[in-house]
């Protein structure tokens, strides 16, 4: 059993449980095409490092969405839970799926080139275009 004392989170059908030991609550945004297309809007995501423990683990459905990212969602309800980093292994999760975090702040959009023009957030966050986000990654290999 998960421990109740952790962030715990559940998919729709309930056949996923996530506990997360650490959660930053600065949560990022990301406007790039494959959130968007994957869930239909920004992915509003809080970073939860490696220490994300499952229940039910075999319906979790994974699909490796770039050379560098993993998402995963439940292959019965279909809610996403996760993307996560092929090299570090950390995990980003849905804001969402966390019924009551405290202290949640928007303090990153990732892709802000990518952002179309329909949407807007009147939140001031840092953001970050495409080459920047590749810069960044060059400069860690
Ligand atoms: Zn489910
Ligand atoms: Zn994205």
């Amino acid at each position: 059993m998960l421990d109740a004392g952790k962030k715990v989170a559940h998919c729709l059908c309930g056949k996923v449980k996530i506990a997360a030991v650490k959660i930053n609550p600065k949560f990022t945004v990301c406007h790039c095409d494959t959130c968007r297309t994957w869930g239909g809007g920004p992915l509003f995501a809080v970073q939860c490092g490696t220490e994300v423990k499952f229940e039910g683990a075999d319906s979790i459905k994974e699909y490796q969405s770039s050379p560098w990212a993993t998402r995963g969602f439940c292959q019965h309800c279909g809610t996403h839970l996760f993307y996560r980093l092929n090299k570090t292994g950390s995990y980003n999760m849905p804001v969402g799926l966390f019924p009551d975090l405290p202290n949640l702040t928007m303090t990153m959009q990732y892709f802000s080139d990518q952002r179309p023009d329909y949407y807007c957030f009147s939140d001031q966050t840092q953001e970050m275009t495409n080459a920047e986000i590749e810069a960044y990654f060059a400069s860690l290999s």
